[in-house]
């Protein structure tokens, strides 16, 4: 099991009830859609598993260790293993898309021996070699989210949580971002995706979680959007 969640409740100082009371496993090398209106659970989820927030219950196990009971010191190497992409991209705006993707590698202490070498690999995935010296802001918003895709399998994740990652994105850069991510899965990352985007969730057929005020009250193999 790559990911399990286990009586997860999380309660904010507020009183709001984000996650009640969750039980989810994943499995190493799958594919699972988030789905869920607005105030779901979806982002507390995410930074569940990122350890932004605490969980209120509950024991979230990610690879074989519970990040609940991980020592502070031990964070930065259980977030090594998580890579991220978000909506608005948060590319470093005055680095060049090389320079952004060698520094996530130097800032989590990769021992990758073939930096070079290894980031042109990464760009020729996502199929911008060409762009390596450019700058954020001379790219496309399809380019600048294949950027952070890169950047994002750079250390070799066994995780890739992409949330809502078309969301600024027309239908043609949104399936050439979903034809990356589904390659990465493909090569063995596991992935969990929050996405509004229903034309994907229902093309896709990949497992959907459907989240109701912080509960799962659906969880389909070859799922559709249906909220
Ligand atoms: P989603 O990502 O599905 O929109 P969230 O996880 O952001 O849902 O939010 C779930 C619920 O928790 C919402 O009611 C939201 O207002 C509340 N919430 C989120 N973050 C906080 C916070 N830091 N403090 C208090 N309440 C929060
Ligand atoms: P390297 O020789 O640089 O270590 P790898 O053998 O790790 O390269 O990667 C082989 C190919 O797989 C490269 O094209 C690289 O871009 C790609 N790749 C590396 N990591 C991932 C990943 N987590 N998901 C998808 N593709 C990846």
């Amino acid at each position: 099991m790559m990911v399990e969640l286990i009586g997860v409740s999380k309660v904010y100082p507020n009183g709001v009830i984000a996650l009640s009371n969750i039980n989810l496993s994943i499995n190493k090398g799958e594919f699972v859609f988030v789905v869920g209106s607005s105030g779901a659970g979806k982002s507390t989820l995410i930074k569940l598993l990122l350890k932004e927030e605490e969980p209120t219950t509950g024991q979230i196990i990610v690879n074989g260790e519970d990040i609940s009971r991980l020592k502070r010191s031990k964070i930065p190497h259980h977030r090594r293993n998580i890579g991220v992409v978000f909506q608005d991209f948060r590319l470093l705006p005055n680095k060049t898309v090389y320079e952004n993707i060698e520094f996530a590698m130097l800032v989590a202490g990769n021992p990758i021996k073939d930096v070079k070498k290894h980031i042109y690999s990464v760009l020729d995935m996502v199929g911008l070699v060409d762009k390596a010296n450019s700058y954020p802001h001379q790219l496309s918003g399809g380019e600048q989210q294949r950027v952070s895709l890169a950047r994002a399998v750079v250390n070799k994740p066994l995780i890739l949580i992409a949330d809502e990652p078309t969301g600024n994105l027309d239908p043609d850069n949104s399936w050439a971002i979903m034809q990356i991510i589904n390659d990465i899965n493909r090569r063995g990352t596991t992935v969990l995706m929050v996405t509004h985007a229903k034309d994907i969730v229902d093309r896709m057929r990949k497992r959907v979680v459907t989240l109701v005020k912080g509960n799962i009250v659906k969880d389909q193999i070859k799922g559709a959007y249906d909220i």
